[in-house]
């Protein structure tokens, strides 16, 4: 399982700027949890930490029972984040392929156009990102996320150029697909009303220092699939 335990977790940038307060937080296995607060809060912070991407100045962090790193190389890890980060010189299709070949999966070419559907990219399968939109780059970067089938999806405002129809369309096809296939998705958003569309849970915090001030249980009834 991809259980994601946070105990004490804190984090002091040098300058001493203080972004996490010591934390208790425990992300539950296949379920979706949102992190929600104002800008600056230290959202991307905590989850930049559950990546791996920054040391935690104080606490730890345990997956799945152990090391981060020991339980992600076996279950996976996905990130999408702001910047959707996508090889400009591979095609839409192209990226979802390489990043099957780094995860050592094989590419399933119909799964793979099936993502790029539920994304709503048919049509550009075979664009580079130059010349997609950004909310269309966020969301080939979104198919590219799930096309791993990981364990852990951490997401830090994914849809920040997505329109609004559209990221309605992704919030009504996306939490069956995370539930379907189990993933511990963690997603930062400034967005109240799009944490409580995507997730089961929304941990509210504080400005910065970010400590938690709410921890609520989303009851939406979802589509099936
Ligand atoms: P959020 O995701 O909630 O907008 P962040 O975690 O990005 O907040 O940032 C929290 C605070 O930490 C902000 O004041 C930000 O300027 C600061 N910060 C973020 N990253 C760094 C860094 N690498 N070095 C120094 N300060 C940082
Ligand atoms: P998508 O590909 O998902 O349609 P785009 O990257 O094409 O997203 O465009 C971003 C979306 O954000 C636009 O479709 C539009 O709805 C919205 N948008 C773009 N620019 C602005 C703006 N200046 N103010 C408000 N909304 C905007």
């Amino acid at each position: 399982s991809s259980e994601v335990i946070c105990k004490g977790l804190s984090k002091t940038y040098p300058g001493r700027l203080e972004a996490v307060r010591p934390m208790d937080l425990t992300f539950h296995a296949g379920q979706t949890t949102a992190l929600v607060g104002p800008s600056g809060c230290g959202k991307s912070t905590v989850l930049r930490m559950i990546a791996g991407l920054e040391a935690p100045t104080g606490g730890s962090i345990t997956i799945g029972g152990g090391p981060p790193s020991e339980t992600l190389k076996k279950a996976g890890l996905s990130v999408a984040f702001q910047d959707p980060s996508l090889l400009p010189w591979r095609s839409v299709r192209g990226n979802i392929e390489l990043a099957l070949s780094l995860a050592r999966r094989k590419v399933d070419a119909a799964e793979v156009d099936q993502l790029i559907h539920l994304v709503g990219l048919s049509g550009f399968a075979d664009t580079r990102p130059a010349e997609l939109s950004g909310g269309m780059r966020q969301r080939a970067a979104m198919a590219r996320a799930l096309a791993t089938r990981p364990g852990l999806l951490l997401l830090d405002e994914p849809f920040g150029a997505v329109d609004e129809l559209t990221r309605q369309q992704l919030a009504h096809d996306l939490p069956g697909i995370w539930e379907a296939r189990g993933t511990t998705t963690v997603l930062v958003t400034h967005s109240v009303s799009e944490a409580v569309m995507l997730c089961d849970r929304v941990v509210v915090l504080s400005p910065r220092p970010a400590r938690i001030v709410a921890d609520i249980a989303v009851d939406l009834p979802r589509p099936r699939r």
